[in-house]
């Protein structure tokens, strides 16, 4: 992990290696700022067809550069905002911002159907106003609910089952779908994919990197598809970075894909001028 010494341009700091309590305060106050100061930002993930490349969709991803520190990792953002309850300010400027971007794109670039994913973290999920937030949003930005799909992580299944039953009952009355983020790196119960109304099911990064390298990933992945599969949810493959590894995933019949062989996450304008 790479660590610098406190005001070196382009710190990266990792809450994993860096916990101390003042480290994760300085970091709050940053990020209160960040957000009235336009320190944050979007980056967009193109989601493909895996069988054709066929970009079907973009993931939402949070980016902070901040003057002090660099760029942050999502995962350190997200973080600290969930631990200090910025997320639910951060998360609802993520999704207005992307909905309203993505309308941008389809009203001057493309007739083309394109999905939107952002990602949702427990502690907003859970929060009081969330299913709310999300239907005035799409009102405000006119976008068809079935076009976004809200990624979710199994922890809101296990920490608090029936409320977050009843939340996700609530998003899939508005039109939205659910994905199930990150699935395998969890608690992983194949019980949750039948008890929650999830939509799409994706796989996470970390079997994909071993696929043709690694029977048990091969298998672990053919399992997963054909449940899901049975379930009548769809498969989504991330972090595909090779052709091999998109090969395995199509033969496994993965329907979308995601990951740096077919592109990074960008920023919108590079989006809009690259992808569609
Ligand atoms: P995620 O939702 O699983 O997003 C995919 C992550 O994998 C992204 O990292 C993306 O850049 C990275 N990735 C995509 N393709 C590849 C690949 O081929 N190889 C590798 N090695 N990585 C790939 P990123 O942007 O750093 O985000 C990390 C995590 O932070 C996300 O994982 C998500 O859990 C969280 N996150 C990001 N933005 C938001 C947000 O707006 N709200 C919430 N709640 N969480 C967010
Ligand atoms: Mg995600
Ligand atoms: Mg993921
Ligand atoms: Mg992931």
């Amino acid at each position: 992990q790479t660590k610098r010494l406190p005001g070196a341009a382009n710190q990266v700091i990792d809450l994993r290696v860096t916990d101390p309590a003042h480290v994760r305060n300085q970091l709050e106050r940053d990020l209160q700022l960040a957000l009235s100061q336009g320190e944050l930002d979007v980056a967009y993930q193109p989601i493909v067809r895996a069988a054709d490349a066929v970009v079907t969709g973009a993931e939402a991803l949070l980016r902070w550069t901040s003057p002090s520190r660099g760029a942050v990792p999502a995962l350190t953002t997200v973080a600290v905002a969930e631990q200090c309850g910025l997320i639910t300010e951060i998360g609802a400027w993520v999704l207005e911002r992307a909905c309203r971007e993505r309308g941008r794109w389809l009203a001057e670039y493309t007739d083309q159907p394109l999905d939107l994913s952002v990602n949702v973290s427990p502690r907003q999920l859970m929060g009081p106003g969330f299913v709310a937030m999300v239907a005035k949003v799409l009102a405000e930005t006119a976008m068809e609910p079935a076009a976004l799909v809200l990624e979710v992580t199994e922890s809101v299944f296990i920490d608090e089952g029936d409320r977050a039953r009843r939340v996700l009952g609530e998003l899939k009355a508005l039109g939205v779908r659910l994905a199930l983020d990150d699935f395998g790196t969890g608690y992983c119960s194949l019980n949750y994919l039948q008890q929650f109304p999830v939509d799409i099911v994706k796989i996470d990064q970390s079997f994909v990197a071993n696929l043709g390298r690694d029977a048990p990933a091969s298998a672990i992945v053919t399992a997963v598809t054909h449940l899901t599969h049975v379930l009548g949810m769809t498969v989504t493959a991330e972090g595909v970075e090779t052709a091999e590894q998109r090969e395995e995933v199509v033969g496994i019949g993965c329907e979308h894909a995601q990951g740096f062989l077919f592109a990074r996450p960008l920023t919108a304008r590079e989006f809009a001028a690259q992808i569609i």
